[in-house]
């Protein structure tokens, strides 16, 4: 079974319901699964996509989404439709306004799913913690070619 996004070309689809074991639809673009990242007995993995292309996981049992993933072979790009590379252009050149907010979309998700896990008081391990530097760099350097602070340092 195939995650179809809502708008994209048929190539884009993420294999993820394939990877993953007891799959059930629960309405319409929606599925839950048994979570890959934990023994997980009954399904407690929810799967959602959403009209725009992106993909949600959510494990009730609170397992973070990128270990969720990382089990599965897949990161959190996968969850978007188009690959993060290709929103990103050497800074101080100027992005289309489209780039500039897919970005600032796609981090600022990165950042609240690892800000839920921390609040939930999940264990967030190293790496986590290099892609939250990570996202919040990416965000702040969008920021800085979008909208430059009027007074300068
Ligand atoms: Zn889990």
């Amino acid at each position: 079974m195939v995650v179809t996004r809502p708008g994209t070309e048929s190539g884009s689809d993420v294999d993820i319901l394939d990877r993953l074991d007891g799959v059930k639809r629960t309405g319409k673009d929606r599925w839950i699964a048994r979570c890959p990242s934990h023994k997980d007995r009954s399904p407690s993995l929810s799967v959602c996509a959403l009209a725009d292309g992106r993909i949600l996981i959510h494990c009730f049992a609170g397992c973070p989404a990128m270990d969720v993933l990382e089990a599965i072979g897949l990161t959190m790009s996968d969850l978007f439709p188009k690959p993060l590379g290709n929103h990103f252009r050497p800074i101080r050149s100027r992005i289309p306004a489209a780039d500039a907010l897919a970005t600032l979309d796609h981090e600022s998700l990165v950042v609240t799913v690892i800000g839920a896990d921390f609040l939930k008081q999940k264990q967030i391990d190293e790496p986590t913690w290099a892609r939250l530097a990570q996202a919040t760099n990416r965000i702040n350097k969008t920021r800085a070619i979008c909208a430059p602070p009027l007074v300068k340092r």
